[in-house]
């Protein structure tokens, strides 16, 4: 058992959170290695980036100009996913898909055909998660669940698009209820999109620093965690 006090180095600090997804996921009845742990790290400095990458299993950034930057002081030996989890605006698509791995952060049509068309230019494929406003927040991005189908649908027909699975943020608050209600309503989605389209949507990116234990009682197989393993963000 690893000691959170004293806890100085990202190392030990994943350690921690590593623990406490194996008891989530025990909990939950469900086996730990189906739950990945994605490090958020805007705002974080590369050298704080690259102390955690051995530890983890993916990087997330808010900003293709931020991860830009990074990208260059990056180091070819070192080989994680880059994944987008920050809303993208359609005139930074093409930047976008020369830095990400996927595109977490997909909420709208015409960015669907957008990352399409342009995927398409530089001959590869996209995965994406389709990411939904399940809490209602104004201040949240992603979809609204009523304009979910439509979204989908599209996202559907876009050949160079790989849906991968959904992705939410949880509302902002301590109340356990409210929370896992939202997680659950996602997981209820992506059951749906799955009986429906055949796809196995594998993905379900949901849980951060405050929220993560929660949410892999409600299915998480990805979550995406900053604070807990850097401190408060620069
Ligand atoms: C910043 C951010 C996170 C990480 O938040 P923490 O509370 O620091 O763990 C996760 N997901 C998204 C989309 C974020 O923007």
């Amino acid at each position: 058992m690893v000691e959170e006090r004293a806890l100085t180095e990202v190392k030990d600090r994943v350690a921690v959170v590593r623990e406490r997804m194996e008891r989530s996921a025990e909990r939950a009845g469900r086996g730990v290695a189906e739950i990945k742990l994605m490090a958020v790290t805007k705002t974080r400095r590369v050298e704080e980036m690259l102390e955690a990458a051995p530890f983890v299993d993916m990087l997330g950034e808010n900003r293709v100009q931020e991860a830009a930057v990074k990208k260059r002081d990056w180091p070819g030996s070192v080989t994680l996913q880059w994944r987008l989890i920050g809303h993208l605006q359609s005139n930074k698509a093409r930047k976008a898909l020369t830095l990400f791995d996927t595109l977490d952060s997909l909420d709208s049509e015409g960015l669907a055909s957008d990352v399409n068309r342009i995927a398409g230019d530089l001959g590869r494929d996209v995965p994406v998660l389709i990411e939904v406003n399940t809490s209602g927040e104004v201040s949240k991005t992603g979809v609204a669940p009523e304009d979910f189908p439509k979204l989908l649908e599209r996202v559907l027909a876009c050949p160079r698009l790989k849906l991968e699975g959904l992705m939410t943020i949880g509302p902002l608050t301590e109340d356990e209820a409210r929370v896992r209600s939202a997680f659950a309503h996602l997981r209820e989605m992506a059951a749906g999109v799955r009986a429906a389209s055949g796809l196995p949507l594998p993905v379900l990116s949901m849980g951060m620093s405050g929220d993560y234990e929660w949410a892999i009682l409600e299915g998480s197989t990805l979550i995406r965690i900053g604070t807990l393993l850097f401190g408060a963000r620069h």
